[in-house]
């Protein structure tokens, strides 16, 4: 079977010299293991920080070994109790081909309530990340002002479409003009600022937010976060989830200090990251569950088809060459 293995670690931007293709042969499987057949890849801005060699919240990826993360696979061999050939199921696994799983390190998801893809998705990591920040921390209440920063990525659609639930206003910030009208017209956001475009980012965001911004849900941090902060009401709130804006960087950016605007304005900025509550995702796969059964909450994909088309996806997130979640199908059609 194919494997993608991280050949060299990226200084700044990562280029496809940083992936190499193997073929490799598997065992035969064990007691308790099953063999895979690799049907959808994630692909996620947090990849970029485990190729890295320093160790973050995840461990980095080690040189010379595949790269892992969220898969949705088909068994076609088992030797497991828990699994029958032909069940679905979702795993951090190795990007190959086919590979061999314990039965403990994944569990079987339910392609018929919805598409496979959506547990890699909104019914996966990426709406519950939404979901916890944006009602956890950001505890939106009618009549607000929600501003998303990449809105119109796999996370910001649905934190966009969670505030519009919630009665608030929301504004989304994102790189194509394309984008910003996909937002207002498919997706109900009020208003969307093009980032790469506005002449002007503050002020963009002071026409967009006559009333001040009450939450901030900031996905990218740099320089689009400190224009939206700079507008931040008193009493607002910043779930911080992400910084992809950062993330290519190995030295150190510096800005305007905020912490005065903080402590000024009684504005509460919270990290959180998803895998550390736990205890919130079954409230939030019912709620997410919900909406999506009601129409309320459409979820969009970018599909690559193709596995050798993993690190092109991969580095494409850097360039917004996604709407919605972007994913790898392993078919190539
Ligand atoms: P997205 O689908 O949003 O893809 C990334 C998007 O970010 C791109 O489409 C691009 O859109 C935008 N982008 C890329 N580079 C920059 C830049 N330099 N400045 C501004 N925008 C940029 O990815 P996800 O929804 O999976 O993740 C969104 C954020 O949430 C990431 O920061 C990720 O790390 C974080 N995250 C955090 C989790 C947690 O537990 N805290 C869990 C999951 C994700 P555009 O065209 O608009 O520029």
């Amino acid at each position: 079977t194919r494997q993608i293995v991280l050949a060299s670690r990226p200084v700044d931007i990562p280029t496809k010299e940083n992936f190499r293709f193997e073929n490799i042969d598997l065992p035969e499987i064990n007691e308790g293991e099953v063999l895979l057949q690799g049907l959808y890849y994630s692909v996620d801005p947090y990849m970029r920080g485990r190729m890295n060699k320093a160790k973050s919240y995840v461990p980095p990826f080690q040189l010379n070994e595949p790269f892992t993360g969220g898969v949705i696979a088909r068994i076609v061999e088992t030797k497991s109790d828990s699994f029958t050939i032909g069940n679905y199921v979702l795993g951090s696994l190795p990007w190959r081909e086919n590979c061999i799983a314990n039965q403990k390190d994944i569990h079987q998801i339910d392609a018929t309530v919805a598409p496979a893809s959506y547990y890699l998705g909104v019914l996966g990591m990426t709406g519950l990340t939404a979901y916890i920040g944006l009602i956890h921390i950001g505890k939106p209440k009618s009549g607000e002002t929600v501003v998303v920063s990449a809105a119109a990525g796999a996370v910001g659609l649905v934190v966009g479409q969670i505030a519009k639930i919630h009665g608030c206003r929301v504004v989304g910030i994102t790189g194509s003009d394309k984008k910003a009208e996909l937002l207002r017209e498919e997706y109900g956001f009020d208003q969307s600022i093009n980032y790469k475009t506005a002449p002007d980012l503050e002020k963009a965001i002071a026409q967009a937010c006559p009333d001040g911004v009450d939450i901030y849900f900031d996905n990218v941090g740099g320089d689009i976060s400190d224009a939206v902060i700079s507008h931040m009401n008193f009493h607002s709130r910043i779930p911080l989830c992400g910084q992809i804006a950062l993330y290519n960087n190995s030295t150190n950016v510096s800005g305007p200090r905020l912490q005065p605007r903080l402590l000024t304005r009684s504005i509460l900025m919270q990290g959180f990251m998803v895998n550390d509550n736990q205890g919130l995702f079954p409230e939030a796969t019912e709620c997410l569950s919900q909406w999506v059964k009601e129409g309320k909450l459409k979820f969009t994909e970018t599909v690559i088809h193709g596995f050798d088309q993993l690190p092109a996806a991969l580095l494409g997130l850097f360039d917004g060459e996604n709407v919605g979640k972007m994913l790898v199908s392993a078919d190539e059609d």
